[in-house]
């Protein structure tokens, strides 16, 4: 079959210099991106500048060094906050991630508001960190952890979630592309009928932000939740967008410095947005970074990266889809650059092992998705997950170190 390519992916690889590496003697064939992506050389000289010539705490000194550190920091801030239509950078708070912008959701905006018997909706196919911090939530509070169904296909079941909306729902969770079966959630339709009865929606974008064009406000959810180093940026990074009335309303999360406005031993005032919910000395260079990812992103363009993205995600599935004995797991209509798979009766993590020696990395387990591995049936999947440097080149040797693997375990 020819596979169209919408830009010139050999030119792409070259950003990116981890991709010349070998792995046990062979060229290495990262598949892995859904874990964390590799960085282009935008970030890793952006950083590495920031150490070299600006490296200084933000926001209290008066010195040009930690000027120009803020400059830089907030620039990455900035660029994020126009990157997904925020109204504004002081509704992006920068923390360390998707889990770290759960959290902070779960314990500063709903918290407060639960009482036993209040339900938080979730889909059955969040990863944990769009979970766990809800259970916890529920442990503290006497609410109810309920879940919207997922079919065969993995596509979550919309008017079975429908059903379960009520008024006694305080806040609905819902990963956006899902990292263990690639699904595209329809969120604008969920945010949509959540509206009706004024359920605020929390969306796990960590895996849709390096594959599409994600704009906050077009979605209509209340928080969008993001990784750096699934965007091509650092990690220890990420952010959570939400509107700034909301924010407005949340009490601090964490207490420490940067936070305050005003600190006595009687009372402490809090800072303004988004400083009121960054306690402590940031990760500077970190936001640097997410703000290069973000550059590099918008140069390539993300319809660009999508149409490339579909196009190996369209070539891998149909070529996966002709080995005997594999079973794709995760067949929704809409999908993104993400195939789970099992092979025979051959255990992943094997799998994972031997393909490793053809200098192919893929990730093998449940993927933080344990729910999603007890819906299927399966303690653990292979995944090849597909970025932007990817080509159907690889997907070649991804095939034909299965195929090798298949006849070994039939020998
Ligand atoms: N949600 C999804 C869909 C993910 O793929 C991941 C990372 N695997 C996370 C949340 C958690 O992201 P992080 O570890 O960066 O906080």
């Amino acid at each position: 079959m020819t596979t169209k390519i919408p830009f010139d992916v050999q030119r792409v690889r070259a950003d990116f210099p981890i991709l010349q590496r070998t792995v046990h003697g062979k060229p290495l064939v990262y598949l892995d991106t859904a874990a964390s992506a590799q960085r282009p050389l935008a970030v890793i000289e952006a950083t590495d500048r920031f150490y070299r010539e600006h490296n200084a705490n933000v926001h209290r000194g008066v010195h040009t060094l930690s000027q120009e550190a803020t400059d830089l920091y907030e620039g990455g801030r900035r660029r994020l906050a126009a990157h997904i239509n925020a109204a504004s950078e002081r509704e992006v708070i920068l923390t360390r991630g998707t889990t770290e912008s759960v959290n902070l959701v779960a314990q500063s905006f709903l918290r407060p508001k639960l009482h036993p018997g209040d339900e938080i909706l979730v889909t059955h196919m969040e990863h944990h960190s769009n979970i766990v911090p809800w259970q916890m939530l529920c442990e503290q509070t006497g609410a109810v952890l309920k879940v919207a169904p997922i079919n065969q296909r993995g596509e979550l079941e919309l008017d079975a979630l429908e059903a379960m909306l009520s008024e006694r729902v305080q806040l609905l969770g819902v990963v956006h592309i899902s990292n263990a079966l690639g699904t595209i959630n329809p969120v604008a339709e969920v945010c949509r009928l959540a509206r009706r009865f004024d359920i605020p929606v929390l969306v796990d974008g960590a895996q849709a932000m390096p594959h599409t064009h994600v704009d906050v406000q077009a979605l209509g959810c209340d928080f969008y939740c993001l990784s750096g180093h699934k965007m091509y940026g650092p990690t220890g990074i990420g952010a959570l967008w939400a509107r700034e009335a909301t924010l407005e309303e949340m009490p601090p999360w964490q207490g420490g410095g940067e936070m305050i406005e005003r600190v006595t031993f009687e009372k402490s005032t809090w800072n303004r947005l988004p400083a009121k919910f960054e306690a402590g000395t940031p990760n500077i260079a970190g936001g640097v970074g997410l703000g290069a990812a973000v550059e590099y992103l918008e140069g390539l363009g993300t319809d660009a990266i999508e149409a490339h993205e579909n196009a190996v995600l369209t070539y891998a599935t149909e070529k996966l889809a002709a080995i005997e004995g594999l079973r794709i797991i995760g067949t929704a209509a809409k999908k993104a650059g993400v195939i789970s798979f099992t092979l025979g009766e051959i255990h992943p993590h094997d799998l994972g092992t031997i393909v490793d020696h053809y200098g192919v990395a893929l990730r093998t387990g449940h993927h933080c998705t344990m729910p999603v591995m007890q819906f299927f049936n399966v303690p653990a999947t292979a995944r090849a997950s597909f970025g932007l440097y990817n080509t159907v080149e690889e997907v070649d040797v991804l095939v034909d170190a299965l195929e090798r693997t298949r006849a070994m375990f039939q020998a």
